[in-house]
Order: structure tokens, then C-alpha cells, then sequence
């Protein structure tokens, strides 16, 4: 046993003389633009909270409404007993909102995304992923026993050819809609037309555009006008909709033999309905309070306008995720710090989670901000660069 825990030992020192070892702050009050972290209070931008509703006094009050009727947890797994009214209403929901004919709710995006792939494909068959994807995408695939095969970001011909030479019985191509990291957007479009080609189903993560992205934020799908049989949509209900969870829209069939063998919808206790009830209250607002969105675009805006960087690149996106390239992992950190110091929590990602040399300061704006917020973000910046 002392071996096998100073080999950890000798492991976690390894990773700190690295400078990888990861920490955890301590939340101290409710999510949102304003927050007090390792008690301090500071302006973050590292919430994935995009409008504003993590805790919103309407999510709040349909939490205490479910919470008198149906307590609290679920007791059961969905296909035993625990498949409550709520969780029964919000897949409704779900489906109507993206459009969709059918939904399946999962705890988490995670075990979304491993269930979905593991019910499609296994040996014989082969998943082609965008490398830039979700890591829990990438797990998904080795678990399935499927050949996976990786193709460099949004490289449609590079895709087009490990499609053509693949001889997979059945292909399955996956792409985050929104990259997590750059916030950039998947060309579904193209990448449904090279689907359809090749007679693959294409699965779309909107983890970050549902709630964000199209005219009434119902992500990716609206974002693109876009619709086919042939897609399966997952998005999380963590992210924007402020609360938790997930769930994967498509084609009633691809539903119901999702519910039939996704393992990680099966053999896992149903979540609490009351984070049901939370959902609905949320999806309400994402479909009538399209200010959020509006607001949103707005702030992105006053940040490129107002920033004024020589060294440093604000990446260009169409979404609230603004990454700001820094280069080095000594030198993204010292500008987190820097920033922190004048009370903005802007976190620095590094290698692995990006590629290497692309280390970068990740601004995740919310409807919850302020132009003034945006205003002192963009200062403290240019102040940082200048000293
Ligand atoms: C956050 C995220 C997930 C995981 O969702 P959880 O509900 O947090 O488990 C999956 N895919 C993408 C692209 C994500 O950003």
C-alpha cells in the first residue's frame, strides 16, 4: 500500500514542478457576473452562466414549488420508477424548443455524450471526431470500441477523405456545434452535405450555443436553419439554461433506441425533478427574453471596440466565448494574476486543454454583465499589456 500511494505522490510532485498541477477556488456566494472566490469579491468572466439565469429568482421560485410537491430526489432510475411528470414535461419542452420530434433527458453533458455513442456504434464501426472536440466526445468513442479517428478542426477535405476511405459499417461523425475553447462554430451545413455522402449520422455537442445561438436560442440547429433525420442533437442544460443536465433531441426512433440501450441513461438514477422544474422556468425565459441575447452581442461588441492590444489577439467569434491568445503558459498565467489582482477572475487555459503555444486567457461573457463590467475588463487589458 506506502508504494502504491508514494508512486501518486511522486506522480502529483512531478505534475507541480510542471507547473500542472490544477486547484480548486472556493465559490462563496451564488453563480453570476459579481462573485466572491477565495474570499474575494471579484468580476468574473469564467462562468459558463451565458444569460445570466444560474440564479435567477424564477429558477429559484420553481425550485421551491417542485421541491413541496415532489421533495427531492428521484428515488429511482427512469426506466424503474424515477421517469417523474417533470421530467416527463421538460423532454417535451425540450423537443418543441430545438424543434425536434423527440428528447431524451441525461444527468450531465458527459453522460450524455458516452451513453449516445456507446448506443451507436462499437466494433466494426467508426467514429470520425473534429480534434478539437469535447474530451468527454473523445472518451465516448474509446469506450464504444469503435475506430476513432480524428481529423484537424473544421477540415472539411481531410474529413471528406476519411470517409471516403473508411470501411466502417457504420460512421458516426461528431463535432462540438460551438468549440469550447475558441468559440467558434462547426460548419453543419457542410458537414451534414459530407454525411449524407457517405451515409454517416452526424452528431452535433451544442453544450455552447443552446440557449445562445438563432433568433430564439434554440442553438445551433436555428443558428443554421438547418434540419435532417440524419442529425442527433445533444445539447446541456448546465450552460446557458443555468441549471443541469442534458439531452439529446432527434428522430423518434433514435430516441426510443436511445432509451433502450444508452447505458449511461439506464443504469443511473433519475436526476432530482426539481432540477426539472428549474429547466422549464429557464427554457420560459430563453424563449421570451430575447434582450439576454441581444445583450450579450452588444457586450461582445464594446470589448473588441474597446480593447486596444499589440501583443495579444482577441480571437473573432460569434459567440460569448472571446478567447484572448496569449502564447506561453508562464505568460497566461502572469496575466491572470495581474488581472486579478485588480479584482477580474479571467481564467488562463493551457496545454493540454489547448494546443500548445495557444495558451489563453478564456472570456466567457454573460447577460449578467454590465457595459461598465465589459468597460473595466477591457482596461484592466490594455493596462496589463502596457505595464
Ligand atoms: C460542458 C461540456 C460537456 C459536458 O457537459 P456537463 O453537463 O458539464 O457534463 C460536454 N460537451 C461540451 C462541448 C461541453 O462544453
Amino acid at each position: 500500500m506506502h508504494t502504491l500511494l508514494s508512486e501518486l505522490a511522486a506522480e502529483l510532485a512531478e505534475r507541480e514542478a510542471r507547473g500542472m498541477l490544477r486547484r480548486r477556488r472556493l465559490l462563496e456566494s451564488a453563480q453570476g457576473a459579481h462573485v466572491r472566490v477565495d474570499g474575494l469579491e471579484v468580476l468574473s468572466f469564467c462562468s459558463n452562466d451565458y444569460l445570466g439565469l444560474a440564479s435567477h429568482p424564477a429558477l429559484v421560485r420553481a425550485v421551491q414549488a417542485a421541491v413541496q410537491s415532489c421533495g427531492v430526489g428521484s428515488g429511482a432510475s427512469h426506466l424503474i420508477a424515477g421517469h417523474h411528470r417533470l421530467h416527463h414535461e421538460l423532454e417535451q419542452a425540450l423537443a418543441r424548443h430545438v424543434g425536434l420530434p423527440r428528447a431524451l433527458l441525461f444527468s450531465t453533458g458527459y453522460m450524455a455524450n458516452l451513453g449516445v455513442i456507446c448506443a451507436l456504434v462499437g466494433r466494426g464501426d467508426a467514429v470520425f471526431a473534429d480534434r478539437l472536440n469535447h474530451a468527454s466526445l473523445n472518451d465516448a468513442a474509446v469506450l464504444s470500441r469503435a475506430r476513432l479517428k480524428r481529423y484537424p478542426h473544421n477540415d472539411l477535405d481531410a474529413l471528406d477523405r476519411l470517409l471516403a476511405t473508411s470501411s466502417a459499417r457504420r460512421k458516426l461523425v461528431v463535432a462540438d456545434a460551438v468549440f469550447s475553447m475558441d468559440g467558434d462554430l462547426a460548419p453543419v451545413p457542410d458537414l451534414l452535405a459530407l454525411c449524407e455522402r457517405h451515409g454517416a449520422w452526424l452528431m452535433l455537442d451544442d453544450a455552447h450555443g443552446f440557449g445562445v445561438l438563432g433568433e430564439g436560442g434554440r442553438g445551433i440547429l436555428e443558428h443554421y436553419r438547418i434540419a435532417s433525420p440524419r442529425i442527433i442533437y445533444m445539447a446541456t442544460l448546465g450552460k446557458a439554461a443555468g441549471v443541469a443536465g442534458a439531452f439529446v433531441a432527434g428522430d423518434e426512433r433514435l430516441i426510443e433506441s436511445l432509451l433502450q440501450n444508452a447505458r449511461t441513461y439506464v443504469y443511473t438514477t433519475a436526476a432530482p425533478p426539481l432540477l426539472s422544474a428549474a429547466v422549464l422556468a429557464s427554457l420560459q425565459l430563453i424563449e421570451t427574453e430575447g434582450w439576454r441575447r441581444a445583450h450579450l452581442k452588444a457586450l461582445g461588441a464594446l470589448l473588441r471596440d474597446r480593447v486596444c492590444l499589440k501583443r495579444w489577439q482577441l480571437m473573432d467569434t460569434c459567440t460569448p466565448i472571446i478567447p484572448l491568445i496569449i502564447g506561453t503558459n508562464a505568460e497566461a498565467v502572469r496575466v491572470s494574476e495581474h488581472l486579478l489582482e485588480r479584482g477580474i477572475l479571467v481564467p488562463a487555459i493551457r496545454p493540454p486543454t489547448v494546443p500548445v503555444g495557444t495558451a489563453r486567457l478564456r472570456i466567457s461573457l454573460s447577460a449578467g454583465h454590465t457595459a461598465e463590467d465589459v468597460i473595466r475588463l477591457a482596461d484592466a487589458l490594455n493596462a496589463v499589456e502596457a505595464a
